[in-house]
């Protein structure tokens, strides 16, 4: 297909759909058939500043001057249209970046949640008065919003990652550019559009697509941004937060990582398989919260193994528009490439397959960027295949005897995003829950989240928490204020 014939998507400027004031554009590519579909706007610092002058705008007048209530009120109605246009945007997302239309279909049916729940935040930001322990004076506190903010979230799941950061912040009182992934940037255009339908000013959210370097730096660069909620890559993390501090401006950073899934001898064994091959498969490895190494005590290293294998390798790869799919093709052509060069790097490092390990072969794959499901073992902890944050279906084993020795190896990694823990003893699942540095921790389950719980990186997998009450105070600040009540003004050269 020649590009004139693909669908165009706009940017989303003061509610106005606009091509980059540049007039090129992306081609975005379907990975399962590994053609482009469809053209988003190549935008630049031009329409950049475009939407950040815009967001300003809002922020210091219509935004700024509406009560809480009145933002509650919208958050509750995009909900609504989230709800009324999920299949749509689930199956562009599935187009777009090829992840299974089960998961982009349970994912927009549980985005409205997050809206309702910080729809009902919104009102409840009080400030608080202070006893102060001196007469004469009285103090409160207010938490404000912090202006402009730039949304910048990775692929995996474009709409999921945006809307953790717009609910909030929204809520908040603050207003928005949103840079979405220039290889999954659709669906978050076509979702842009609900908020001016929902009744949100013009200005309230932006959207502008492109590349990291052409948009993304100089979004996070403008004077005009007080803050930068990203997820990505570390290395990409790493950069952006060096940006931004030249701003000395916030940032919570949703990074990579590398998550152990800890499976010891007394656990439900039947579970804990489908929870390791849950950790790992699901999504094919594309989340951050991959549980990319089991660690397995000895004793049942063997049989465990032999049991992922029987249960893994009849995993249904196909079209990811078919809802009985399991094994979804890899995003880009890229991250298709790294995860191969990463397996064979294992091999030579001394690594067995035990399952996978090679491009999709079979016919329903078609000219996808499919990738097997793969199961690694005879794998150390210094292996690069143990180290690094692969994004694919690549599940490292690892054997361990002791307790002790299970946290150390876990512990060992510099990310700390996520782990889990299968066992039947209630103690030695409270003492590794404790132990364990990582942001979030399951037990005797994996991959379970929602809006009322906090979810964040420790080590280098990243700053701030999304998710939760916690999430509002990211895009707020404090304001502490001082009256006279003594009605004199005392000594001037001694502090009050
Ligand atoms: P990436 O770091 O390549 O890109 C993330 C976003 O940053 C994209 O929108 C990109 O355009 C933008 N970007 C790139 N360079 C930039 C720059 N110099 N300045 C500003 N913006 C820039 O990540 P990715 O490949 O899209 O996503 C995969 C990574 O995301 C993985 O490491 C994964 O673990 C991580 N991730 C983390 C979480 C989490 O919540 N912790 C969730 C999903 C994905």
């Amino acid at each position: 297909m020649v590009q004139g014939d693909l669908p165009k998507y706009g940017l989303l400027i003061d509610n106005h759909c606009e091509e980059a004031v540049g007039g090129a554009w992306l081609e975005s590519i379907n990975p399962y058939t590994a053609q482009p579909w469809a053209l988003i706007p190549r935008g630049d610092e031009r329409d950049v500043a475009r939407a950040t002058a815009a967001a300003k705008q809002a922020f210091n007048g219509t935004w700024r001057s509406m009560p809480a209530s009145g933002r509650a009120a919208l958050l509750r109605r995009l909900a609504d249209l989230v709800e009324q246009h999920a299949e749509l945007l689930a199956e562009l997302e599935t187009r777009d970046n090829g992840k299974l239309i089960s998961e982009t279909r349970a994912q927009l049916r549980y985005i409205p949640q997050w809206f309702h729940f910080y729809a009902g935040l919104a009102d409840k930001i009080n400030g608080k008065v202070i006893p102060i322990d001196k007469p004469g004076v009285f103090n409160y506190t207010l938490h404000e919003p912090l202006g402009v903010i730039a949304v910048i979230p990775a692929w995996n799941s474009p709409l999921m990652l945006a809307v953790w950061k717009l609910a909030p912040a929204l809520a908040a009182g603050n207003t928005i550019v949103w840079k979405p992934s220039e290889h999954a940037s659709v669906s978050s255009l076509e979702f842009c559009k609900l908020f001016a339908q929902a009744g949100f000013p013009p200005g309230v959210v932006n959207i502008v697509t492109g590349y990291g370097n052409e948009a993304g730096e100089p979004l996070v660069t403008h004077p005009d941004v007080a803050m930068v909620a990203f997820t990505g890559g570390d290395q990409t993390g790493q950069r952006v937060y060096e940006l931004a501090a030249k701003g000395i401006k916030r940032v919570t950073l949703e990074l990579g990582g590398k998550s152990a899934n800890i499976v010891f001898a007394d656990a439900p064994l039947d579970d804990a398989v489908n929870g390791v091959i849950a950790g790992i498969f699901a999504a094919s490895g594309q989340t951050c919260i991959a549980g990319s190494r089991a660690l397995v005590q000895r004793s049942i290293h063997d049989e465990f193994v032999r049991r992922l294998v029987d249960i893994a390798s009849p995993a249904r790869m196909g079209d990811p528009a078919s809802p009985t799919t399991q094994i979804a093709p890899i995003t880009t052509q890229a991250q298709h490439r790294k995860i191969l060069d990463h397996i064979d790097f294992a091999r030579t490092e001394g690594a067995t397959i035990r399952l996978g390990g090679m491009p999709g072969r079979r016919a329903e794959c078609g000219a996808g960027w499919f990738v097997e499901p793969t199961i690694l073992t005879d794998v150390t902890p210094q292996m690069r295949i143990a180290r690094e944050e692969v994004f694919g279906p690549v599940l490292s084993i690892l054997p361990f005897d002791t307790d002790a020795q299970a946290i150390q190896l876990a512990n060992d990694s510099p990310y700390g995003l996520a782990a889990g823990v299968w066992t039947q003893n209630f103690g030695r699942a409270l003492l590794a829950a404790t132990e364990l540095q990582a942001g979030t921790v399951w037990v005797n389950t994996y991959r379970a989240s929602s809006y009322m719980a906090p979810f964040g990186g420790y080590k280098r997998s990243g700053i701030g928490r999304e998710g939760g009450t916690d999430a509002v105070y990211e895009f707020l600040q404090t304001k502490s204020i001082w009256f006279d009540t003594a009605g004199k003004t005392p000594n001037p050269f001694v502090m009050r």
